[in-house]
């Protein structure tokens, strides 16, 4: 609650700032921002116990966690409170101890986005706006498109053209206003700044709005208490802009300076080895460096990662290891998860997965841990993708006999 919030804090010049609804990055030094609570207040409010009396069954059920003065007054999707599977194949064919697997494509509008898109509706109506706006590579846009339109406010979206058709389709749907833009994820978010300001809407651009990665954190307080407090050796999750990493490890901070778990777990950040500028930074550690988006998951083909000092941070603050997959990769683990977990993912989402394997396999990760991987995106998002990954089905006609030709293929 706004209560236990006690400001925005420059990551760049350390300045504490007021956390107004409508503060975006600092107005000193254009640093992002990074909401601060009193853990202390938290403390003397919340437990174990007083969390699990909760009915709430949403991300607000961690309400003491959040930089809101409440819900809001507008109807809202329900976000967030997504499954998380004990994967006991899974864990045997990787060769780990224990995996378990959070499918967040479950979520209203089928990613993980939609926690921060909850939260820039809550904000958008706290600082009294009247339009939201954001550029995205697609789930961003149409998570905002669709809490928005829950809360009934209009949104002006921009998108890459090449965002897959599932995601545009969303959009449509959900009645947004859609610019979008021939070129790449770079040039798209820099026209929706210049709009943002030229017209004043609220700014839902993830790595500029400080409160949008409070959202996302509660995917990492829902797995700690949906696994009992015991803390998982590593969180694996794929990384684009870097609001989602960052995110998932100041989850994990708070539950920790508050006292409701003891360990902090290390993150394993997944990138693709066509677009990996957050991972190569670590592994060769020097400052990042813009790359091409040269891979099939587009919900991380980020070239310019907007949050990249927040991400890198969090990285090397949980002594994370970072591994980078190819598109094969992910393919092959949307088949995997499909297969083994019955949970579809789109090649982002899956991508953590695709990364888990491949750290157990390169020795990143010992056999003996624990491991939870956060699915990130729905596979019916982007089902060119799905298909590539696992083929077309067998086609007879109606015949009995061409049936039992083909069963023994089957
Ligand atoms: C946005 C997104 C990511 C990456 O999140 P960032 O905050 O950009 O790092 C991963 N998977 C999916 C499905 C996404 O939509
Ligand atoms: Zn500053």
């Amino acid at each position: 609650m706004m209560k236990h919030v006690t400001g925005a804090r420059c990551l760049k010049c350390a300045r504490l700032w007021p956390a107004k609804p409508s503060l975006t990055t600092c107005p000193d030094c254009g640093g992002l921002l990074d909401i601060e609570y009193d853990y202390d207040a938290i403390r003397w409010e919340l437990n174990r116990n007083t969390l699990s009396a909760r009915r709430e069954l949403s991300m607000w059920r961690y309400l003491e966690f959040l930089p809101v003065e409440g819900i809001g007054r507008r109807p809202r999707l329900r976000v967030g409170w997504s499954p998380l599977y004990e994967a006991e194949g899974l864990a045997r064919k990787l060769g780990l101890s224990r995996l378990f697997i959070k499918d967040d494509g479950v979520n209203p509008t089928a990613s993980l986005k939609d926690r921060a898109s909850a939260m820039a509706v809550v904000k958008a109506e706290e600082a009294g706006a009247e339009v939201i706006a954001c550029s995205s590579t697609g789930n961003a846009a149409s998570s905002l498109a669709g809490n928005a339109a829950a809360a009934g406010f209009p949104t002006y979206i921009f998108v890459p053209s090449r965002a897959p058709k599932g995601k545009v389709a969303q959009l449509m749907i959900f009645g947004a206003h859609v610019i979008s833009v021939d070129s790449s994820y770079e040039d798209t978010f820099k026209l929706s700044q210049q709009a943002i300001e030229r017209y004043g809407w609220y700014n839902r651009n993830a790595a500029i709005n400080p409160f949008l990665m409070e959202g996302k954190k509660t995917v990492a307080l829902e797995i700690a208490e949906q696994l009992g407090w015991h803390m998982p050796d590593f969180v694996a999750l794929s990384v684009g802009d870097g609001c989602t990493i960052a995110g998932v490890w100041k989850g994990l901070k708070d539950l920790h300076a508050t006292g409701l778990i003891d360990r902090l777990p290390r993150l394993l950040s997944v990138q693709a080895e066509g677009c990996c500028p957050l991972n190569r930074a670590i592994a060769e550690n020097k400052p990042w460096e813009p790359m091409e988006e040269n891979t099939l998951a587009d919900s991380i083909a980020v070239g310019v990662p907007r949050n990249a000092d927040k991400a890198l941070r969090a990285i090397r603050e949980s002594h994370g290891v970072v591994v980078n997959v190819s598109d094969q990769e992910i393919l092959d683990a949307a088949k995997l998860l499909g297969r083994t977990c019955g949970v579809f993912g789109e090649p982002a989402g899956v991508a953590g997965t695709a990364g888990v394997k491949k750290a157990v396999e390169k020795g990143l990760i010992p056999a003996e841990a624990s491991v939870v991987s956060i699915v990130t995106g729905n596979g019916l998002k982007d089902t060119p993708n799905a298909i590539r990954a696992a083929g077309e089905p067998v086609r007879i006609g109606p015949s009995m006999d061409e049936l039992l030709a083909v069963m023994e293929r089957l």
